[in-house]
């Protein structure tokens, strides 16, 4: 049993002038029960807590570490930018370097716009397909996150399927009426919608492979169905790839898969840790914002110096070695197979989902391929396996709908732990 008497103490104190003691939810731990820990520092594969406690990091800042923490190119260019003065709200060099570096590996864009978050990056493509294409309404699929901003906030209403209700006070009936929600994976259902809302759709926004309800692949023919459809109504197609964007490919969910979209969104591995989103497209689409077009965005600490420059240095990092992509694919795979040996051989009821350097444990019978059967799985199972990973010093994410991170500093040896971890939890987690 680890000790976690100081990040006990330290959330206590958190708690009383931050809500929840945290600023960003699920960082609270209330989906598993029990304490967050609080992170003095991290390096490679490894967070050291402020007990003193190394934990295996499976989360990696929820995707931006792929290289692992600290990665000393992005750490030794933020620190030589910062000499240089850290804002200016003026153009730098740097935004143009890495918004070329973006175009050149990923496919189908030519101009590119820096935000500062993953939620930034979706709202204001949303907003710029609802401007281009003079229409009000939008497709999301139930399960799938783009960020907190209100059209995103929506959940299945009753009665008639596709209408959206706010899933948090503060997001209004006006905003919800805007959202229709479809099932992930399922193309029928989204056929169904464009026929009942004739050009009204202004975008469908997806996860090219879901990763905030766990890891949901598509199932084959969905994205190509999708983008068909799309095409047919005079929709724009968003792919959100703020996850699996520099993560599953150096061009992302679109290398791939190779369908593509009209408008890609980005986060997390684009900023290199540091707060950046970024949307992009073809140049009749992006000449549509200001100041060039009408749709307005805008941003006082857009394109960042530290954060461009953090930015830059990780896209250098992923261009020039691809190898990266599939040594991240094949630890994946490893950990998949140990993970799912250790499980079977205690006949513990699970699925295990995996694509690229995404993977999903499921304490479910059913495949998991939307949300309805992501929250079929055994919650009570998950918590036993998150609190018995975290007393073996492996830390994965503290809810059951989300994506374990691969990162390229995890060794063998890393995961050979791990899974002997799991070995050692598996008993524990029958009922
Ligand atoms: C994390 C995430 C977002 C939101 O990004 P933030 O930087 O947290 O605002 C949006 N879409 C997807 C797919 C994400 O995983």
């Amino acid at each position: 049993m680890m000790n976690y008497k100081r990040s006990s103490a330290l959330f206590v104190e958190a708690q009383k002038v931050i809500p929840g003691g945290v600023n960003s939810p699920v960082r609270a731990f209330k989906a598993v029960g029990g304490d967050p820990i609080f992170v003095k520092e991290a390096k490679g594969a490894y967070l050291y807590d402020e007990d003193g406690n190394r934990l295996i990091d499976y989360i990696n800042s929820w995707g931006p570490m792929i290289l692992g923490h600290a990665y000393q190119p992005v750490v030794d260019a933020v620190v030589a930018k910062a000499q240089k003065g850290t804002s200016f709200g003026m153009p730098t060099e740097i935004e143009t370097k890495i918004a070329e570096l973006a175009v050149k590996m990923v496919p189908g864009i030519d101009k590119i716009r820096f935000v500062n978050s993953g939620t930034e990056a979706c709202m204001s493509a949303v907003r710029l397909a609802r401007g281009f294409t003079g229409r009000d309404k939008i497709i999301k699929f139930a399960g799938c996150y783009h960020g907190h901003s209100d059209s995103f906030l929506i959940q299945a209403g009753s009665g008639a399927v596709t209408f959206g209700s706010p899933n948090s006070p503060g997001v209004t009936q006006g905003t919800a009426k805007d959202t229709l929600l479809a099932e992930y994976n399922n193309l029928e259902h989204v056929k169904e919608i464009f026929e009942n809302n004739k050009n009204e759709i202004a975008t469908l926004i997806i996860e090219p492979v879901a990763g905030n309800m766990g890891c949901i692949p598509p199932v084959p023919g969905f994205l190509e169905g999708l983008r068909e459809l799309c095409t047919e109504h005079g929709a724009l197609l968003i792919f959100d790839e703020v996850m699996t964007g520099f993560r599953l490919a150096a061009g992302g969910a679109q290398e791939l898969t190779g369908v593509r979209a009209d408008i890609v969104t980005f986060g997390k591995v684009i900023g290199g840790g540091l707060p950046v989103g970024a949307f992009a497209a073809r140049e009749e689409i992006m000449n549509y914002l200001a100041p060039v077009g009408p749709v307005y965005q805008a941003g006082t600490l857009s394109g960042n110096p530290l954060a461009m420059a953090a930015g830059l240095a990780m896209l250098e990092a992923l261009d020039a070695d691809k190898e990266i992509f599939t040594r991240l694919s094949e630890k994946t795979e490893y950990l998949h197979r140990g993970i799912k040996e250790a499980l079977d051989a205690h006949h513990i009821t699970h699925t295990i989902n995996r694509l690229g350097s995404m993977i999903s444990v499921h304490f479910a019978a059913e495949p998991v391929v939307d949300f309805k059967s992501a929250s079929n799985g055994a919650n009570d199972t998950f918590k036993k396996f998150f609190h018995g990973l975290l007393d073996e010093g492996i830390y994965i994410a503290p809810s059951a709908y989300e994506t374990w991170f691969i990162t390229d500093a995890l060794t063998y040896q890393d995961l050979d732990d791990t899974i002997t971890a799991v070995a050692k939890v598996a008993p524990q987690l029958i009922d």
